[in-house]
C-alpha cells in the first residue's frame, strides 16, 4: 500500500468507487476519524458475491466498496488500539437505540454497515469502523487467511438465527 500524499488538509487515497459506475480513483477523501472510532490502514481486502450484487444496484449503494479486510490500526483516540492488526464487525449500530443499548447493534435501525450501506468500505488504502467492532487478529494468524474471518462470520451467524431439527 502507498503511504497517504497530503494535498493541502485534504488527505487522498485510492479506493474502488461506486456511483452507477465503479472505477478506481487515486484521489479519494481519506476517512477522517470520528470520536470512538479509528481508522484502519487496510492489508488486504476481499471480494464476494454481496459485492457483485451491489455493482448491480443492490441496495442502490454509493461509494466504497468492501466489507472483508485485514488491516492495522493508524489512527484511534485509545492508543492501545494503534498499530494493531485487526478485522472488524462490518456493523456499525447508531449507539444509542433500545437494540445498540442492549448490544445489538447489529439490528440497530439505523445502522451503517461497511461498504454496504452508508458506510466506505475496505477496498481502499484506508476505512473506518467504531472501536468496538475490532477484533484483534493473532499474530501467527496470516492476512490471507485472517481476510476471511467476516464470510466465515457470516456462515456462523446462520446457524445462531436458524435452528436446526432432525
Ligand atoms: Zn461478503
Ligand atoms: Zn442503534
Amino acid at each position: 500500500m502507498l503511504g497517504l500524499e497530503c494535498a493541502g488538509e485534504r488527505a487522498d487515497m485510492r479506493a474502488v468507487v461506486l456511483d452507477g459506475d465503479l472505477r478506481f480513483v487515486r484521489d479519494y477523501p481519506a476517512p477522517e476519524v470520528p470520536p470512538g472510532w479509528a481508522r484502519v490502514r487496510v492489508q488486504m481486502a476481499g471480494i464476494c458475491g454481496t459485492d457483485m450484487e451491489l455493482i448491480k444496484g443492490y441496495k442502490e449503494f454509493k461509494g466504497v466498496l468492501g466489507h472483508e479486510f485485514v488491516g492495522v490500526v493508524d489512527q484511534c483516540e485509545n492508543a492501545e488500539w494503534v498499530d494493531k492488526r485487526v478485522v472488524g464487525e462490518i456493523n456499525a449500530g447508531c449507539g444509542h437505540c433500545e437494540w445498540c443499548k442492549k448490544g445489538m447493534g447489529r439490528h440497530c435501525p439505523e445502522r451503517r454497515v461497511l461498504g454496504i450501506l452508508d458506510l466506505d468500505g475496505c477496498m481502499a488504502d484506508y476505512c473506518m469502523l467504531p472501536i468496538p467492532n475490532l477484533q484483534e487478529v493473532p499474530s501467527d494468524l496470516p492476512d490471507v487467511r485472517a481476510v476471511f474471518t467476516e464470510p466465515l462470520s457470516a456462515a456462523c451467524e446462520v446457524l445462531e438465527q436458524v435452528v436446526l431439527r432432525g
